[in-house]
């Protein structure tokens, strides 16, 4: 649950110091700009690009692991600029220049992948970077195709040449067996591919969304379960945003030490330890109904600047996750008990590691503050559903996040999202980020959270217990007790 949708422009802008030598005002090269991906053996790919009348640096997102003594730009090898024997000019951090220096062009280049990034420990984990997926390779775009990142708005046509009995599984649009045409770098180099031989991808229906589910073979006997969590997760989320914002979303769960998730532009990477253990579905359901509820609700609506709302998108994915779970049948009340708990806790504690922040202030550095970033925003969704729920019936807060959804210009400053959730909350949306944001007060947070019919006790802020006690429940586990825009 670490890493979300990060915005390549950033490192576009760095890669266009290249004076403008096209005659077009497009970065782009040659329309479509031409990627193989070439089996040579072993571990080994040959990438070769070709992208007539193209100039400037080339990139890969450079990252830092353990073992690995230049990082991610230790598994590209033996780059060349078309014939051209001469080695390209090494910048450093994953990026090269032509042998000619920043104003030769170009109409191509190609290098060795050596997919061997497994003898490294990855800082953002390997779901995130690339690793050996039984006898195939999992990849994530952005670490190992190296591109011209100023190439943004551009077209490319991925080709895979591959042992006969080896498939790819993508999130890309397909144009034949191995071969892809995807709009933009963004969805090229923020998405999983899977290639090699043995595997065995399934693929169903939710609302015109083509999903597809690829597990590692030793977590096999979890995948009627991941698949059974994530239909009917995807089909509410469909539901209550009246849509699906993709038309293909690619699922992969892999092997790892722990229960861990990286979310991309039409795919998901799941890291969970195997063989497969019953105990741990709260954990592995939780995260991947957060990440898939955030091709809705932090990549289609979408926050601008991106830090700034982050407690809003990962404090919503955090609380419709839970209330979606528990409504399909997935988990039962003494989890929402768990992650009512959690979210309270984590708000706290939060607030206590982070000083006198705004939650908004608290997502220019969501890893640092990562409590009160997922903890606060959690309960700001948690009060809004309980306030007009209150003011307008069930299924108020779904009909403000659908109205969300459904504008036509989906990129939210923190100030429209409060401007357009107060006017159909009267208000309600703008108090409550207040009440979040204000002087540190946890017993009236936790009164406050008892009006909502909730019981709840703290021994310091971080021992919360939570119970039920809407109605005339005294404080209970059951489902009749919860606070009802809750209860299923
Ligand atoms: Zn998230």
């Amino acid at each position: 649950m670490k890493l979300h949708p990060v915005l390549i422009a950033a490192a576009g802008a760095l890669a266009a110091a290249t004076p403008a030598l096209a005659q077009t005002p497009a970065t782009c090269p040659a329309d479509p700009v031409r990627l193989d991906f070439a089996h040579a053996g072993g571990n080994r790919f040959d990438v070769t690009v070709e992208a007539q009348g193209a100039s400037g640096v080339l990139d890969i997102l450079w990252r830092p692991g353990e073992g690995a003594q230049d990082g991610t730009a230790d598994f590209i090898e033996d780059l060349r600029f078309g014939d051209d024997p001469r080695p390209p000019r090494y910048m450093g951090y994953g990026t090269w220049q032509h042998p000619g220096g920043e104003a030769a062009g170009w109409d191509g280049y190609s290098y060795t992948l050596v997919a061997d990034h497994d003898r490294a420990v990855w800082e953002v984990g390997k779901e995130e970077t690339a690793y050996r997926f039984d006898d195939a390779f999992y990849f994530t775009g952005n670490p190992v195709l190296v591109l011209n990142h100023a190439w943004t708005d551009c077209t490319f046509d991925i080709a895979f040449d591959l042992p006969e009995d080896w498939q790819v599984v993508a999130a890309w649009p397909q144009t034949g067996p191995g071969r892809y045409r995807v709009e933009g770098l963004n969805d090229v180099v923020r998405n999983i591919f899977v290639t090699g031989p043995g595997l065995a991808p399934q693929t169903f229906d939710v609302d015109g969304m083509a999903v597809t589910l690829l597990a590692q073979q030793p977590l096999a006997d979890g995948v009627a379960d991941f698949r059974r969590v994530l239909e009917d997760s995807l089909t509410r989320y469909a539901q209550t945003f009246g849509g699906v914002p993709m038309e293909r979303y690619l699922v992969v769960f892999g092997e790892g030490q722990m229960n861990d998730g990286g979310a991309f532009a039409q795919s998901f990477g799941q890291r969970m330890p195997a063989p497969f253990r019953p105990h741990e579905r709260l954990m592995w359901a939780r995260t991947l109904a957060h990440e898939t509820l955030h091709a809705w609700l932090g990549v289609t609506i979408r926050p601008v600047p991106y830090a700034q709302s982050q407690w809003f998108t990962e404090g919503g994915a955090d609380y419709f996750a839970m209330k979606t779970l528990y409504r399909a049948g997935l988990v039962d009340e003494p989890d929402v008990i768990f992650m009512l708990e959690g979210q309270i806790r984590r708000f706290l504690l939060g607030r206590i590691a982070s000083g006198a922040i705004s939650l908004a202030e608290a997502g220019e550095d969501k890893q640092a503050n990562r409590q009160l970033v997922y903890g606060g925003g959690a309960l700001f969704h948690y009060l809004l559903d309980a306030r007009m729920t209150d003011q307008s019936g069930p299924g108020a807060y779904e009909a403000a996040l659908e109205s969300l959804y459904r504008s036509a210009d989906r990129d939210y400053s923190q100030a429209r999202l409060l401007a357009a959730l107060d006017a159909r909350s009267d208000g309600a949306a703008s108090e409550i980020l207040a009440l979040l944001d204000g002087p540190f007060d946890p017993f009236g947070l936790l009164a406050t959270l008892d009006e909502t019919g909730l019981a709840t006790a703290a021994f310091g802020p971080d021992e919360i217990l939570v119970r039920f006690a809407a109605g005339d429940c005294a404080g209970s586990r059951e489902n009749a007790c919860m606070p009802a825009f809750l209860q299923r």
